[in-house]
């Protein structure tokens, strides 16, 4: 029986016609090209991340999930019925505006076959000065006004933007109109999804030369015109040694920790504990060793590690299941 300790990925890392290279400021060995998203921690069949460390390495998270998921990933974390691991954690490099966009809840029947809906939240990393994100509709944006914006081209007119800078986190839910825009980099926690409405590209062409599509009618039919219960804030107040919410979904809980020193912590039984290392460094430790950690390095903690100790300087995001 493998005694359970910190795992650590190696990413899968996506080309994208908005990415770029700010990911290597993490230390990340990037392939060639604009690369948009590194997937630190993933179970999907767009993306499979291999264990680098210790007695589990070169194995997958689908089959650690099969061998192991029960007790490591916990009650609320594993599922006979859809297996998936629940999250996806992603670092995304925004070197130019992402497509306007939106993503559907679980009951869509439009989804494809065994994917989920995808609920999300972004913790920004990094962001130049003026950098801004599009977040929600403008106030009184109906399906036909969005649907004549779309038709006409004015859907750039129907949206609000939002400035940001670094620390600034944003919830998602499914139906919120969002794109993330040039110049930042982020943390993003998710459900295990992968499926995008892509509501407006700036006419721009894809990686392939010709146009990405636009998914005009999805994009209509999941859009909350009321209002998706999206909400962001600064999170400038985290103290050292208490750990600030920053999201609480049905999905995902997500926490910003300052850690200062020596943190003792604990998973609980229940569920896995990701952890995002979003700056500074240290060392973590649990019964049985120690790794180093940095920032850019995303953990998952199982669930039976019981207590740990984060050791160092540094920002840390910890998510887990409500
Ligand atoms: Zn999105």
């Amino acid at each position: 029986m493998t005694k359970p300790y910190p795992l650590l990925f190696q990413p899968e890392f996506k080309e994208r016609v908005w990415g770029g290279r700010a990911l290597e400021q993490f230390g990340l060995e990037l392939p060639e090209g604009h690369i948009g998203e590194g997937w630190m921690i993933a179970d999907h069949p767009n993306g499979t991340t291999t264990i680098v460390n210790g007695e589990l390495a070169g194995r997958g998270l689908d089959q650690i999930r099969e061998q192991l998921g029960r007790e490591w990933f916990g009650a609320k974390g594993f599922s006979e019925v859809n297996g998936r691991f629940p999250l996806l954690i992603k670092l995304l490099d925004c070197n130019d505006n992402l497509s306007v966009q939106v993503h559907p809840t679980d009951d869509y029947e439009g989804l494809p076959k065994g994917e989920l809906g995808k609920t999300e939240m972004w913790y920004v990393l990094d962001a130049k000065p003026d950098a801004k994100i599009i977040y929600g509709l403008k106030e009184g944006v109906t399906r036909d006004v969005l649907k004549e914006a779309m038709e006409n081209g004015t859907v750039m007119e129907q949206l609000q933007e939002v400035p940001v800078k670094a620390g600034d986190t944003f919830y998602i839910p499914a139906g919120t109109v969002h794109a993330l825009c040039a110049g930042v980099v982020v943390a993003e926690i998710q459900q295990n999804s992968d499926t995008t409405y892509r509501i407006y590209d700036y006419n721009r062409p894809g990686l392939d030369g010709k146009p990405r599509e636009l998914h005009i009618e999805d994009s209509l039919n999941v859009t909350a015109y009321e209002g998706s219960g999206a909400t962001k804030m600064s999170t400038e107040g985290a103290v050292p040694g208490e750990w600030l919410q920053l999201a609480q979904s049905p999905y995902f809980i997500v926490e910003k920790g300052v850690v200062n020193g020596a943190w003792e912590l604990s998973t609980s039984e229940d569920s896995f504990t990701i952890i995002v290392v979003c700056d500074g460094k240290g060392i973590l430790r649990w019964d049985g060793g120690s790794i180093d950690y940095t920032s850019g390095q995303c953990f998952l903690l199982p669930a039976n590690l019981g207590t740990y100790t984060l050791d160092g300087e540094s920002t840390v995001l910890r998510s887990y299941l409500p």
